[in-house]
């Protein structure tokens, strides 16, 4: 009995000299600290592991902004979609209504069949090609439980990812050999329709160079007369022509005033005048923005790399060059055979089957396994 009273009396002690000690650091009353450290436990509970550092905590704060912007380029997406099919259509209008009745009454046959052929087979190729891009699946990894070989787990999605697969924020998965994600095409460019978007873009970018230089003298014309209707019209009402519209009249007709006697200027001139100048501008426009886009990617096409390996190929090279080796990109099959692979091309008729011509076949891989022709441990993943 005497043992466990001094035990009593000493916790109490313990108790009460703890207490004080507490209440000497902070003048806050007891229960508001037990609160307090309650609160810290809970909020701890919630997000903390032995993971966790200041990369986890700065996406966790910006994971609104990223939802957000996900949000806004998928909604985009359907946008620039119907922009692409408004704008080419509008190419199509003017070519068909304007362009082809004029090149029939003034061209030579040859010329004719040349413009009719080229022109048509073009066409047939960029909307083939786009429709295959937007409508193909770019491909996924199987969810279920299976045997393919994988380098990491994607966190978001909680599935193995095999070599050259990535996550997309805006599609909300994971991709197979993933590229980028196009807004113009509403979809991510994967290993199923890579080919579909490059063919798009080369053949997009050569039917736009050909209406930019085929119609670059009509453009002119067009340019002309309409400078020189709108000096007119000016001249009537008294007001003298000066600056930018005079030095590009000068330039453009090479004199200042038309002395020949004018025909009239109908509204109907007016407006094919505008729409040859419309389609010169935004065709020449396209040829040279979506021109360097596609030289950028066949360049990396070349290497045997996607646009997001080739950042995380850069830091490899980096990062190995400090300890003296040198980088060897493992899905790097040299320039020729990388393009082969890239199209299909399985003999030499498949030049024109595959890649002249429009064709559904399958890619050269399943995009879950990959033929590796240097060591496995280099595999970016
Ligand atoms: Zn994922
Ligand atoms: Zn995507």
């Amino acid at each position: 009995m005497r043992w466990w009273l001094i035990s009593v009396l000493h916790l109490l002690r313990c108790v009460r000299l703890r207490s004080c000690t507490k209440r000497g650091r902070s003048r806050l009353p007891l229960w508001l600290r037990e609160l307090w450290a309650y609160m810290k436990l809970l909020v701890w509970s919630l997000y903390f592991n032995s993971l966790t550092d200041s990369d986890v905590v700065f996406d966790s704060v910006f994971e609104p902004v990223f939802w957000t912007v996900d949000y806004i380029t998928r909604w985009f997406g359907l946008v620039f979609v119907c922009l692409v099919v408004i704008l080419t259509s509008s190419i199509l209008l003017i070519a068909y209504t304007i362009l082809l009745p004029m090149v029939f009454h003034t061209y030579s046959t040859a010329w004719i069949a040349w413009h009719v052929c080229y022109g048509h087979w073009n066409l047939v190729m960029i909307v083939f090609h786009y429709y295959k891009a937007t409508k193909t699946s770019p491909g996924y990894p199987p969810t279920v439980k299976n045997d393919i070989p994988f380098v990491s787990v994607c966190k978001r999605c909680i599935i193995p990812k095999p070599a050259r697969t990535h996550h997309c924020g805006i599609c909300n998965r994971c991709i197979l050999k993933m590229d980028h994600h196009c807004p113009w095409l509403n979809n991510c460019v994967g290993q199923f329709n890579h080919r579909y978007f490059f063919s798009f873009c080369v053949f997009m970018t050569l039917g736009c160079a050909y209406c930019s230089i085929s119609g670059r003298n009509l453009f002119l014309d067009a340019y002309n007369a309409l400078e020189r209707f709108k000096h007119l019209d000016v001249e009537k009402q008294g007001i003298p022509v000066t600056g930018m519209g005079l030095l590009l009249g000068i330039l453009l007709s090479g004199q200042t005033k038309d002395p020949t006697p004018v025909p009239p200027y109908t509204f109907k001139d007016r407006m094919i005048h505008k729409s040859i100048i419309y389609m010169w501008v935004l065709t020449s426009t396209v040829a040279v923005a979506l021109g360097a886009l596609t030289i950028w990617h066949a360049v990396l096409i070349a290497r045997g790399e996607t646009s997001i390996e080739k950042h995380i190929n850069g830091k490899e090279t980096e990062r190995l060059a400090k300890q003296g080796k040198v980088y060897r990109n493992p899905h790097n099959h040299g320039r020729l055979n990388n393009w082969k692979m890239f199209f299909g091309v399985e003999k030499t008729s498949h030049w024109v089957t595959r890649v002249l011509l429009p064709s559904v076949h399958a890619p050269h891989s399943d995009g879950l396994t990959w033929d590796l022709p240097v060591k496995k441990e280099m595999i970016p993943v």
